[in-house]
């Protein structure tokens, strides 16, 4: 068995704790690895290192930390494959979209090597007679980012390279479903050339969240995950005066409006709905039918549905493979028969799936709930799993009132041949991420990543330039030269400009 330790100072550390989580391979329902679980000592340990590592970083010239990555694209793009390789043994997700995230994750990096641009100030010429004024920003200190499973190196590159580039030294605390990717990172940041101590990973659980979140040496942490830990993380963090984002969990619509092509919807609503097996933050998991659409559209995504390929993560005609857990298997089991007890009907049924040789495995296939209300389970509650549950509503404004009403705001798509459903869709929804016939409506680097209402707490989103944002604070300073002159003779009065 793997056995994963924390990574400080550029070499692994095993810190005091004899605690270890298993880390499985969900396709063979076994245990294949161990990860270390922190005490609080543990964290405090790599807090220190990572506090003493930012007395230099941030003294670092931009240009030296833009080429450190640099570099450090270029080994994520030699080590692709190995990455997205311990991505799908301890995910479950297929290599193919293992390197999908991969991609997604290194076009932070690259978003990162522009940091000299990102971070000029602003200047203004002779405010008043003789001075001028100017802005620009610096590091805020030791940041923290705590990760979920499901993205284990994509969630973690929203944060680090944006955070690193910026002058920051970065804990991360990845989640300990999932350790193997953070290692290879850390690892490769080393050769890349970063000074020890300012890329750490400590693994753990609740008690290094918590230690984390009590430090007073860490000055800000950026968390992705469920909402209630989103939350948690976000009010304790805030209580001991740290910077705090906080991302949390989906609910996604598509609304597919009576223009759509729906051969086109049906393709993409399979596809965003089970791929990853529905374990993406931007999933789409409520089908919203709007008019006279929803039996048609039911019948296109039920033949799809049928035809998906789930197997192992290395089987290269793998569409989907397992999901992360047991826990999370039967979770979803029973989310499927509540809905069916609650009077949906269950037009694919994924919850008897057996893959050949992988019997042991958390598969669940996909599954697709039809005439699903709003007060079911099915559709309050965050599945996170390879189910699509079909809402009908009758108007663009009942689809838009129905996104509206829920807790959640993440991302939503809506399907048309419309300009104007597009045009009032994107202004009406208070959600984050809007999707115009793309149903998966992820930003890309060089623009923001958040969601709106219970799916975010705090003010910034992560990555572009938000992040950058984020992961500095601003000074303004004004300057006057001459120094001694007719014009700065000192009055007692508030000055005004001259
Ligand atoms: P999770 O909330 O269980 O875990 C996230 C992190 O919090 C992990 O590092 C974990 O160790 C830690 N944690 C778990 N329980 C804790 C506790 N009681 N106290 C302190 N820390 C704790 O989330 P997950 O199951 O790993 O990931 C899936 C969730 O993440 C889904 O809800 C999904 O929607 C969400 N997610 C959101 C986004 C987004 O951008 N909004 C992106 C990816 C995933």
């Amino acid at each position: 068995m793997t056995q994963y330790d924390h990574y400080v100072d550029g070499a692994p550390f095993q810190g005091e704790s004899d605690r270890f989580g298993d880390v499985y391979d969900p396709a063979r329902g076994i245990a294949k690895s161990q990860v270390r679980l922190a005490t609080s000592a543990d964290v405090d340990a790599v807090v220190v290192s990572s506090a003493k590592a930012f007395e230099t970083w941030s003294e670092t010239s931009v240009t030296a930390r833009s080429r450190i990555m640099f570099d450090f694209r270029q080994l994520l793009v030699e080590h692709e494959d190995e990455l997205a390789a311990i991505i799908s043994s301890e995910h479950g997700k297929t290599i193919d979209d293992a390197k999908g995230e991969v991609v997604r994750g290194r076009e932070v990096v690259e978003f990162a090597a522009g940091i000299p641009q990102l971070l000029k100030g602003e200047y203004s010429d002779q405010v008043s007679g003789n001075i001028d004024s100017h802005t620009f920003r610096q590091p805020i200190g030791v940041v923290v980012g705590i990760t979920p499973f499901n993205f284990p190196i994509m969630v973690p590159l929203w944060m680090h390279p944006v955070a690193i580039a910026c002058g920051n030294t970065f804990v991360l605390k990845p989640s300990e479903r999932v350790p193997g990717a953070s290692d290879l990172v850390a690892r490769l940041y080393t050769e890349a050339g970063l000074p020890d101590g300012v890329f750490n990973v400590v693994h753990g659980d609740k008690v290094a969240v918590d230690a984390i979140l009590e430090h007073r040496d860490v000055a800000g942490v950026s968390f992705v995950g469920s909402t209630p830990i989103a939350k948690y993380v976000h009010e304790n963090a805030s209580r001991t005066g740290k910077r705090v984002q906080a991302l949390g969990g989906a609910k996604n619509h598509a609304v597919v409006m009576p223009d759509a092509d729906l051969d086109f919807a049906a393709d993409h609503i399979v596809a965003a709905g089970y791929g990853s097996a529905g374990q993406r933050c931007m999933a789409i998991s409520a089908v919203v039918a709007v008019g006279p659409t929803a039996d048609t559209l039911v019948e296109k995504i039920r033949e799809r549905s049928t035809d998906l390929k789930v197997s192992v993560g290395t089987d290269p005609d793998a569409e989907m493979g397992p999901v992360v857990t047991k826990a999370s298997r039967d979770r979803i089991v029973d989310y499927i028969g509540q809905g069916e007890a609650a009077g949906a009907t269950v037009v694919v049924d994924g919850r008897d799936l057996v893959v050949d040789d992988y019997e042991e495995g958390f598969f669940v296939g996909p599954s697709l709930l039809d005439q699903v209300t709003p007060d079911m389970s099915v559709y309050t509650d965050e599945i996170f799993g390879p189910v699509l549950t079909v809402l009908r509503v009758p108007t663009l404004d009942a689809a838009i009132e129905l996104i509206n009403s829920n807790p959640y705001g993440n991302g939503t798509a809506v399907f048309t041949s419309s300009g104007e459903v597009a045009r009032t869709f994107q202004r009406k929804v208070h959600v984050g991420m809007i999707g115009i016939n793309v149903p998966v409506p992820v930003p890309m680097a060089f623009h923001s990543f958040g969601g709106w209402k219970d799916s975010l707490f705090g003010d910034h989103h992560i990555h572009g330039p938000e992040g950058v944002r984020f992961y500095t604070q601003a000074k303004v300073v004004t300057t006057r030269w001459p120094h001694v002159s007719e014009e700065s003779l000192a009055q007692l009065n508030f000055p005004t400009a001259q």
